[in-house]
């Protein structure tokens, strides 16, 4: 297939469709259920073909997930193959072999005693189950009380209700309810918006100190989790002080508050390992929930790691009748777990490495976008990254901008051949990891563009004195 030259039929029909009849997830209630987003025709490697027959990187690699690329054939392969094996068995009372032998394989990737799997269908889901695995494990322990879980400002778990509950972003709860009195919130890790004055390691301190106060109010016996993404994603990329998390984790250690690394984005590649908890940041955690590059978005699919210590200490409490009443129709589903294991298979043989290699190179060259004067930080690990703009650099404004200058850089990048995805004032760079030095190149030269572009528009309409 020349993806260049893609059919494009049926695009404006696409988008009519969907204008007409579906419910896009994150509308606004002025245009709810009649909404046309632009189609997505077809993808290949890195690139998608937009309803216009345009080739465009994926620069978010769909939301995150297309890890190991789009149009894979041993992936397409697996899914048909498995589909024809066997394409559902209930998890309630069978098992399937795909389930099981990814089981092990991913055991054998994570950290410490995280040697079980909880399957579930994305990361919303794993992030619930992790949750509710730790009120079943607090309830079973005789200490009901301690069920409080503490997030970040600036945090994303997902969109079911106690999920969502735990996050932070901007415009989150506006118009949502959500479980306050089961959430408390500490102070999202961003070395950039830290006080004026304020070293990074002294920032560190205040956010270990938060904790610290926060357990001592509440009292450690109310509390249950702490839920953490390592890099923070769609809050914006944050990659926290060095040492937060172990630190953090310390805390949690000492007051028996289970920590809950958020790996939904980090794992699979991201950052060049499986599972980035400990290969990239030294921290053994509790429970990992994943989700997305698993399958690389060719089938929906997440799960949890669970400690086998917690596990063991409910098969000896005296509640062997307790039951944790959860589970899901598609846990364990025998496609997705196929499909995850080939996915397993291609990371290792080969593109761990390439990411690894490659991430320098990535960041070093968005890197260079701070010298345009709208870019306040280029900020990332592996291979995602941020850039975000500012009104003025003194004072690392966002608020006096345009607040929806992303999607002012978005259709310029559009334009000239790149999809970004823009948050407010920031774009997110999270390419399918099979990129090359030359296409980050390409990135590169499109984002720098459509910044200038960008600049010029809102210089000449007043938004910005330039
Ligand atoms: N956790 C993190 C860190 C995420 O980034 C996301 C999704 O973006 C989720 C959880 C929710 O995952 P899903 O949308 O698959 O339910």
């Amino acid at each position: 297939l020349d993806i260049a030259n893609a059919p494009q039929n049926g695009a404006g029909e696409t988008s009519a469709l969907a204008e007409k009849h579906l419910v896009q997830p994150w509308p606004v209630a002025g245009s709810i259920g009649a909404e046309a987003r632009g189609a997505i025709e077809s993808g290949d490697g890195i690139y998608v073909v937009d309803g216009e027959g345009r080739r465009l990187i994926d620069g978010p690699a769909g939301m995150w997930c297309v890890n190991v690329g789009h149009r894979r054939a041993e992936l397409a392969e697996v899914l048909h193959d498995q589909a024809m094996a066997l394409s559902y068995n209930s998890p309630w009372y069978t098992t399937n072999q795909p389930s099981a032998a990814l089981a092990e394989r991913l055991a054998a990737h994570a950290p410490g005693d995280l040697s079980h799997v909880f399957y579930t269908t994305g990361g919303s889901s794993a992030v619930e189950t992790a949750l509710r695995f730790m009120q079943f494990l607090n309830n079973v322990r005789g200490r009901p009380e301690k069920k409080l879980i503490v997030s970040r400002q600036g945090g994303y778990h997902g969109s079911t209700y106690l999920s969502a509950s735990l996050n932070g972003r901007p415009r989150d709860h506006d118009w949502m309810d959500s479980a306050t009195d089961q959430v408390a919130k500490l102070a999202c890790p961003n070395p950039f918006r830290r006080p004026a004055g304020q070293s990074e390691a002294e920032f560190c301190d205040r956010l270990v100190e938060e904790f610290r106060a926060l357990i001592e109010e509440r009292g450690p016996e109310r509390i249950g989790a702490f839920i953490a993404e390592p890099i923070m994603a769609s809050g914006g990329v944050i990659v926290p002080p060095e040492g937060y998390l172990r630190r953090m984790r310390t805390l949690c250690s000492e007051h028996d508050i289970l920590f809950i690394a958020d790996e939904v984005v980090t794992a699979f590649g991201r950052l060049g390992e499986v599972f980035a908890s400990k290969a990239v940041f030294g921290l053994e955690p509790d429970m990992i929930t994943f989700a997305k590059g698993v399958t690389s978005g060719y089938f929906p699919l997440g799960g949890v790691m669970i400690s086998s210590r917690l596990l063991e200490s409910l098969r000896q409490s005296n509640h062997s009748d307790a039951m944790f009443a959860h589970g899901l129709t598609y846990s364990s589903h025998p496609i997705g777990c196929a499909v995850a294991l080939r996915n397993l298979d291609i990371l290792e043989d080969g593109l761990l490495d390439h990411v690894k290699a490659i991430s320098g190179y990535f960041q070093k060259r968005l890197k260079s976008l701070e010298s345009l004067p709208l870019v306040g930080e280029v900020r990332g690990m592996g291979l995602m990254a941020c850039i975000e703009c500012v009104a003025d650099r003194v004072s690392n404004n966002p608020l006096t901008l345009d607040l929806e200058v992303g999607k002012r850089i978005d259709r310029h990048c559009q334009e000239l051949g790149l999809l970004v995805r823009p948050l407010i004032n920031m774009c997110v760079m999270s390419p399918p990891l099979t990129i090359s030095t030359a296409q980050i190149g390409d990135m590169v030269a499109i984002l720098d563009a459509s910044i200038r572009r960008a600049m010029d528009e809102l210089v000449r309409e007043g938004l910005w004195k330039g």
